[in-house]
């Protein structure tokens, strides 16, 4: 479906990222990855899709926290395959710590890399998608972009923003043949969680799988994980032709989180 398109998706040197340019790839979409890690391991994860799905992948270092880093990506992108058509806003991090302990840098931060990046990725890509009359924005937002948690002011505040933004961004390109759409994923077994189990399974005594049950038990009526799979596999949906008329939408794929 995605053959001879393009698509960037931040944040893809691990977990939800990586799992959706694979997904992208499998459908025949050349990549821009972007993401922090050892350089000779992104060069074989790059390589490696190429070879795998038969497409050409590219690799940005661009820091989602400078604006010019990400102007440029956009530029590298269109001057290296003349388009991006797919737009995965999916780079962020996670701290934890309540209000009056949080660390400034910190909020600056999460706030920069959760919410701001995907404001100029998107301020960037979108002139170029309006004027092929076709795009794809998927914003990876989070069951926190529509519930809140405590000790996690930054990323709920970033989140319900990414939300917010999402919907402003598919109103004004609903006539050009751009859609955005975000989707918020409950709990994920990537690196970024893993970190949230081992200090609960410290502050706690419990098991690193005692841990697990319990945090997943907490917010979720569903007491397993989404896999990244289960998400590359959404926003291969949301980046189809029949999706085409679903814009401005918060998927949940979150085991149940915020129905309750
Ligand atoms: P992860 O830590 O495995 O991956 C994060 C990616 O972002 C990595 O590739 C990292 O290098 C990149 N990154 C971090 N800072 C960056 C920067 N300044 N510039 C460029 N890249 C940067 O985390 P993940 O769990 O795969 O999270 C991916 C997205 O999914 C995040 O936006 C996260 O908030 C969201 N999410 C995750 C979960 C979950 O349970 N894991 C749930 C809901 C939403």
């Amino acid at each position: 479906m995605l053959k001879g398109k393009t698509a960037l998706v931040t944040g893809s040197t691990s977990g939800i990222g990586l799992a959706i340019a694979r997904a992208m790839a499998k459908d025949g979409a050349n990549l821009v990855i972007n993401g922090f890690g050892d350089a000779a391991a992104i060069e074989k994860e790059r390589a490696g899709l190429e070879t795998e799905f038969g497409i050409k992948a590219i690799y940005s270092g661009a820091d989602m926290t400078k604006p010019a880093e990400i102007d440029a990506m956009i530029a590298q992108a269109e001057k290296q395959f003349g388009s991006v058509d797919v737009l995965v806003n999916n780079a962020g991090i996670q701290h934890v710590a309540n209000i009056e302990d949080f660390p400034t840098d910190k909020w600056d931060a999460i706030i920069a890399i959760n919410l701001s990046s995907s404001f100029h990725t998107i301020r960037a890509a979108i002139p170029g998608m309006k004027k092929r009359k076709w795009g794809r924005i998927i914003n990876i937002a989070s069951a926190h972009g529509l519930v809140a948690s405590g000790q996690k002011v930054a990323y709920v505040a970033a989140k319900h923003g990414l939300v917010g933004l999402t919907k402003t961004v598919a109103i004004e390109a609903a006539n050009n043949g751009v859609t955005c759409n975000a989707i918020c994923p409950g709990w994920v077994l990537t690196p970024l969680v893993q970190k949230q189990i081992e200090a609960r399974a410290k502050a706690s005594g419990q098991s690193i799988e005692e841990a697990k049950v319990a945090l997943l038990s907490e917010k979720q009526p569903m007491h397993q994980f989404t896999t990244p799979e289960n998400i590359g596999a959404l926003a291969v949906f949301l980046a189809s032709d029949a999706a085409q008329s679903i814009t401005g939408s918060a998927y949940s794929i979150d085991g149940g989180w915020v129905a309750q």
